[in-house]
């Protein structure tokens, strides 16, 4: 981890109580959701930093919104760790946070909605950090292809609450 990375990683930390999510953390009954459950289920996100997450790097689509905000920052830990193009903890975590931006505009705008409603009790602090992350991948070298969606997910759903913050970050 960078030193930028590690400020970005202290700021996640602090933003995120380490907690229990409410059970189930998966709904679907299907074989991958149960899996997740299995391993990932009684844990908190400090817990989750240890290898129990290796195999889980896709999972955060799968998980309830209790539960995506309770373990978000084990998957922020592991995409900070190496902000590169091979890191597919960065890849997929962006992916889940991030929405549906090369669509077309109604797709687009759905995916969008659908994030917001899924951080709609993040609060300000916690945002605060994602947006910090998101931050760092806009300006890192070799993931040009995250870069309009992560400025668009920056304007669109990790927004503070506040319209004119939205246009100053988007520039
Ligand atoms: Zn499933």
């Amino acid at each position: 981890m960078t030193p930028t990375s590690r400020k970005v990683w202290e700021q996640i930390a602090a933003a995120f109580s380490p907690i229990l999510p409410p059970q189930p953390i998966t709904t679907c009954e299907c074989e991958e959701c149960l899996d997740v459950r299995a391993n990932l289920g009684h844990l908190r996100w400090n817990d989750v930093l240890l290898p129990a997450i290796e195999k889980h790097f896709g999972s955060l689509p799968l998980l309830t919104d209790d539960a995506f905000q309770a373990l978000l920052p084990a998957f922020l830990f592991r995409a900070l760790d190496d902000i590169s193009a091979e890191n597919k903890f960065l890849e997929w975590t962006l992916y889940a946070v991030c929405g549906a931006y090369e669509e077309d505009e109604a797709t687009t705008e759905a995916a969008d909605a659908d994030r917001r409603r899924r951080i709609a009790r993040f609060t300000r602090q916690q945002r605060e950090s994602v947006r910090a992350f998101l931050a760092l991948v806009t300006v890192a070298p070799n993931l040009d292809i995250h870069h309009a969606p992560v400025a668009h997910a920056l304007a669109a759903i990790w927004t503070l609450g506040n319209s004119a913050y939205g246009i100053e970050v988007s520039r």
